[in-house]
């Protein structure tokens, strides 16, 4: 009997089609099939879905279309899965369709029936794991963490400083499981391509690499295809990945694990602009699997999520303030006072001493700032001409290495003029520094300086201009690793995660502008960021004794330096957290971001503004506040004019109620006179950048 089926498909973001489509089926299918349908004169992949398609108004049955294939090979997705991708896209406003289908490996939209059935014969069966290797013996600290997980239901904070054995952790929780239930699933999340590697030999070095499977983006479609149908049979028991792994089909999922869950990468920053790190703690209440966010510098929300039950604290924090092994103990922060310097010296003389004394020794350092290139901005000292971009409101960064101005926004590019394009002059310079000068800076000052062997300095960046080439990232990181590298100079991708156990001295060399920045979360990201960074010396105990994280600073007694001085997280999030609170910010309050694109600044603001008048009745009944249309930071980009719309609520609920209902309002404004020359908009739901 033919029947009627509701079938989501990949609809463009913003058409009408939210919901489901209505296909006709000789078969019953359950919910969760992968099948093929017509699509206007395509063919493409959909998945049945839940629901009454008969609901589907004023459809006129004949000019329904069959299914045309179904890839029953595969299981259907699960009722949890499903709800998983409903949940996402009704929380981030955005279609199941869209949020279902970017969740599926793309190779999977170009596979018949009769091809996938032949890749799956391929595929490897259920992976055992048997425990390999010699596990340590546990510290008191991890002990007494993995009781805690083993006794109560979570979510739990791991919060325990960096090289305290989080990653060890993970992996007992993991053993345990696959112990007692041989057959279950683990997802373990990591903010960055770049950790999966590492963390993958650790835990197939554990488990045997049969049963470990990556997830990220980096992967070629056949890889991701090849992992993602490991994971949806079951076969493989742990799934390492990145923000999209929390998306896998994992249908005996038991355990999520979310690594340095205070980092932004977390959140996905187009199209469905979901946090993997929320929706793990979401599908783990849904699928009664445990979840572990560990972090040496957790997120301020999830800090305040962990305080105390009594106060209203809904995840178990579980402390673990030690380092491993003996001599593990965490780096001195020395804060040079740049107030008392030479004036305009990159690095101060003291700091200079400290990396030539670690030269002569034979050990690592490394430096980092927070801006690649030469210099931001390539000034003229007589008619003040500056290098802006004629797209963009900002400026062009002068990179010598090419001689280019290039714009970060939009990446325009032209040759430095050899003379000021406004007077003249030749008299046209640099101003301020990148990653670029300061490697230059270094090298000039160390010139004369010898390594042990009587050699030169070796000096090396890392940053987004040297790691551009597939592989360069990790020769670069290699010699660093094989200790043919004496200082590394970089970007924050340098500070973050990686394990360099020769660098015994870590420098911000101007981290002051987070310090005063509009953005509310900067001090947040700037003291995580430290403390990372100040955790990546000194990892072997053996040497550690003398590590050292260094601090150029015009602020020195600024509190979140002192805070940083004592390794102190609790006290500067405390200290946050009393400003946000006084300020009504999250995590004390719920925001979304609307943002409008258009060739004016006047069309993106009178489309945001006519919207915001026209939800003002239900966002008053509700104790919702729309905010003015603003420019954002960066106004214009590419010849694209920018402004955004801030909506706050002292309640999720009512924050989500609200945009749910005016999400139809958005769409009619759209489409009427003040829609008129507006490019595109969007909603960002717990925006982490305003
Ligand atoms: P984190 O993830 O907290 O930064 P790791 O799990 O990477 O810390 O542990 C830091 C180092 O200590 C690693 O080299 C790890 O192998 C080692 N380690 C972890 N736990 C133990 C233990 N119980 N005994 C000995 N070494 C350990
Ligand atoms: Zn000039
Ligand atoms: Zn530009």
């Amino acid at each position: 009997m033919t029947q009627l089926l509701p079938i989501l498909v990949q609809t463009p973001a913003h058409s009408q089609v939210a919901g489901t489509l209505s296909y006709l089926s000789e078969q019953a299918l359950p919910p969760g099939t992968l099948v093929r349908v017509p699509l206007g004169r395509r063919e493409t992949l959909g998945i049945v879905w839940q629901g009454d398609p008969q609901a589907a108004a004023g459809i006129d049955p004949s000019r329904l279309r069959p299914v045309s294939s179904v890839l029953d090979a595969l299981a259907p997705l699960t009722p949890a899965w499903r709800q998983l991708v409903d949940f996402a896209a009704a929380y981030y406003q955005r279609a199941a369709g869209e949020v279902a289908l970017a969740a599926l490996p793309p190779q999977l939209r170009e596979l018949s029936s009769e091809q996938l059935a032949r890749r799956l014969k391929r595929q490897p069966d259920e992976g055992r794991a048997a425990p390999v290797g010699d596990t340590p013996v546990l510290t008191a600290e991890q002990g007494a963490a993995l009781a805690q997980i083993e006794a109560q239901a979570g979510p739990f904070l791991l919060f325990g400083a960096t090289g305290s054995g989080k990653t060890e952790v993970y992996l007992r929780c993991v053993q345990t499981l696959l112990e007692r239930e041989p057959d279950a699933q683990a997802l373990v999340m990591v903010p960055e391509i770049n950790l999966t590697p590492q963390l993958e030999q650790r835990f197939a070095a554990r488990f045997g690499a049969e049963v470990v499977v990556s997830l990220h983006s980096g992967m070629t479609n056949p890889q991701r295809l090849k992992s993602w149908l490991a994971a949806h049979s079951g076969a493989a028991r742990i799934v390492l990945g990145t923000r999209m792994a929390v998306f896998a089909s994992l249908p005996r999922l038991r355990l999520i694990v979310v690594d340095e869950e205070h980092d932004p990468s977390y959140k996905q920053q187009e199209g469905a602009r979901y946090s993997a790190r929320d929706l793990a703690i979401y599908r783990g209440r849904l699928e009664n699997a445990k979840v572990i966010l560990g972090s040496a510098t957790p997120s301020l929300e999830s800090w305040h999520h962990s305080r105390p039950a009594t106060e209203g604290g809904r995840y178990v924090r579980l402390d673990m303030p030690s380092r491993v092994g003996d001599g593990g103990s965490l780096p001195l922060v020395r804060r040079v006072d740049m107030n008392h310097q030479p004036r305009h010296a990159v690095f101060s003389p003291p700091l200079l001493q400290a990396i030539t004394e670690r030269i002569a020794r034979g050990e690592q350092s490394m430096v980092f700032l927070n801006r690649r290139g030469y210099a931001p901005v390539l000034h003229c000292s007589d008619c003040d001409w500056k290098s802006e971009c004629p797209h963009c409101s900002a400026y062009r960064v002068f990179h010598k290495i090419d001689r280019t101005l290039r714009c970060h926004h939009c990446g325009y590019a032209e040759r430095v003029p050899r003379a000021c394009p406004g007077c003249g002059s030749p008299d046209i310079r640099p101003m301020g520094r990148g990653t670029e000068k300061l490697e230059e800076q270094l090298a000039e000052l160390l010139a004369d300086v010898r390594r042990p062997d009587g050699g030169p300095v070796r000096i090396v960046r890392i940053d987004a201009d040297t790691t551009k080439l597939k592989g360069e990232l990790e020769a670069q990181l290699a010699q660093v690793h094989g200790g043919e590298v004496d200082v590394l100079v970089g970007t924050q991708m340098i500070a973050k995660g990686h394990d360099f156990r020769r660098i015994t001295l870590v420098a911000a060399a101007n981290p002051d502008s987070a310090l005063f920045s509009s953005d509310f979360r900067a001090p947040e990201r700037l003291f995580s960021l430290l403390m990372q960074a100040a955790g990546r010396a000194g990892r072997d105990a053996g040497i550690s004794r003398q590590s050292e994280m260094w601090v150029q600073t015009h602020h020195p007694t600024h509190p979140l330096y002192d805070n940083l001085k004592k390794h102190d997280y609790p006290g500067f999030a405390a200290q946050q957290l009393t400003e946000r609170e006084q300020a009504g910010l999250p995590p004390y309050s719920f925001q979304a971001l609307v943002r409008a694109e258009a060739r004016t600044q006047e069309t993106a603001q009178a489309f945001l503004n006519t919207a915001s008048t026209l939800g003002t009745p239900s966002a008053e009944a509700l104790n919702v506040t729309l905010y003015p249309a603003v420019p954002m930071s960066v106004q214009r980009v590419a010849n694209v004019e920018r402004a955004q719309m801030l909506v706050e609520s002292p309640s999720r609920a009512a924050l989500q109620r609200f945009l749910a209902g005016w999400h139809e309002v958005l769409h009619e404004v759209r489409r009427g006179p003040e829609g008129q020359g507006l490019i595109r908009w969007a909603v960002d739901v717990d925006p982490l950048s305003i």
